[in-house]
């Protein structure tokens, strides 16, 4: 049992850091890879200043928030699984549960996004319907502009049951698509190097670049410390120094040294955080986040300049959102957006979940173990 998972503060952070990166995520969602320019031209010259129509509608999220719901999921099940059966609960090491526990979580995703399920399951998940709470909820059935390296490696997985991992890499990619949906694997643990490791673990389910998975690695771990109440910049600090251990680290080591040098440079402009880069690999979807988080002083600012930029709009604005929402909490965001944003009731309702799973306070009633099934 974890106590500082209890208390009002953790939960504020906690929800604020899924919120706000569904509210990032939903600012950049109708301007994904438009350049600053085009994004003038849509929304005005000051760019996006409020939530715009995408997918037919206003405050509507795409895959990155899709994905990180199935990661906290699939968390939640692994830990209520261990708890069941032995009292305990695994660390987080390629082969254990936990890892398989997320890479069907993403399965269950990969069917929300119009594969069948007997396509999507795996060859040894014989399980006629995919189960538990998360997938009844039919609004996340959509399509939003799904990431391809995520969708063509889940659906590998699908045909041939064969887990990729930082020791196994599935292919070269280092898109964010790894460290967009990672900000729960926070929760797993108190032991940083375990939240790492973890982090990458997950990511290198989809993309086997050092910097498509150690990203997701280092951002979990800034999460985590902000959670607990650290300041960001000691939170960068302590995921450094985890990030530099693992093979192949240079590339976002240097984006986050990049990432720290402009946040001394004043308030962020598209053009300054396009120095950066364009948020669609893994490096600089973190490195512009943390820029854009340090160089604010309030979480709907920063959430606004994470997303007027040339590049992977909405998965900056999501990633940089589950940032400022963990360093706020969710009462400083703005109440407007919230109201709007789809599925924020689930987003809620799981949260207080994880909340009651990891800080010890879970039921252990059949009810919680069908909402939370084993794997
Ligand atoms: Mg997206």
């Amino acid at each position: 049992m974890r106590e500082w998972l209890q208390g009002p503060a953790t939960r504020s952070r906690l929800r604020g850091s899924l919120y706000a990166g569904a509210i990032g995520d939903a600012l950049g969602a109708k301007t994904e890879f438009d350049s600053i320019d085009r994004i003038r031209e849509i929304a005005g010259p000051a760019g996006i200043t409020d939530l715009i129509p995408a997918y037919g509608g206003v405050g509507r999220i795409t895959d990155d928030t899709q994905m990180t719901l199935f990661t906290l999921e699939g968390l939640i099940r692994a830990h209520a699984a261990a708890r069941r059966e032995q009292g305990t609960f695994a660390i987080a090491a390629p082969g254990e549960p936990v890892v398989q526990s997320l890479q069907l979580a993403y399965q269950r995703w990969l069917h929300t996004q119009g594969v069948s399920w007997e396509r999507a399951r795996g060859p040894e998940n014989t399980s006629t319907d995919p189960d538990g709470w998360l997938i009844t909820n039919r609004e996340l059935f959509s399509r939003r502009a799904p990431g391809l390296t995520c969708f063509s490696e889940l659906e590998a997985y699908g045909k041939t049951g064969v887990r990729a991992g930082m020791d196994k890499p599935v292919n070269n990619s280092k898109g964010c698509g790894g460290v967009m949906r990672a900000a729960p694997v926070a929760l797993w643990s108190d032991d940083l190097a375990e939240v790492f490791r973890l982090g990458a673990e997950s990511a290198a389910l989809t993309h086997g670049h050092p910097s498509g998975y150690l990203s997701s690695g280092a951002f979990a771990v800034i999460v985590h410390e902000l959670l607990t109440g650290k300041p960001l910049l000691d939170a960068v600090a302590i995921a450094r120094a985890e990030l530099e251990k693992y093979p192949g680290h240079e590339e976002q080591s240097v984006a986050l040294d990049q990432a720290l040098a402009l946040a001394h440079e004043g308030a962020p402009t598209p053009e300054k955080l396009e120095t950066l880069g364009q948020g669609n690999v893994g490096e600089t979807a973190l490195s512009m986040s943390v820029y854009v988080a340090l160089a604010t002083a309030d979480p709907n600012v920063a959430l606004l300049a994470s997303v007027n930029h040339s590049g992977d709009s909405d998965s900056t604005g999501s990633v940089c959102g589950n940032l400022v929402g963990a360093m706020y909490g969710e009462e400083e965001l703005d109440t407007d957006w919230l109201v709007k944003l789809e599925l924020a009731e689930v987003i809620g309702e799981l949260a207080d979940d994880a909340l009651a799973e990891f800080g010890g306070n879970a039921p252990g009633d059949d009810r919680w173990y069908a909402r939370y099934p084993a794997h």
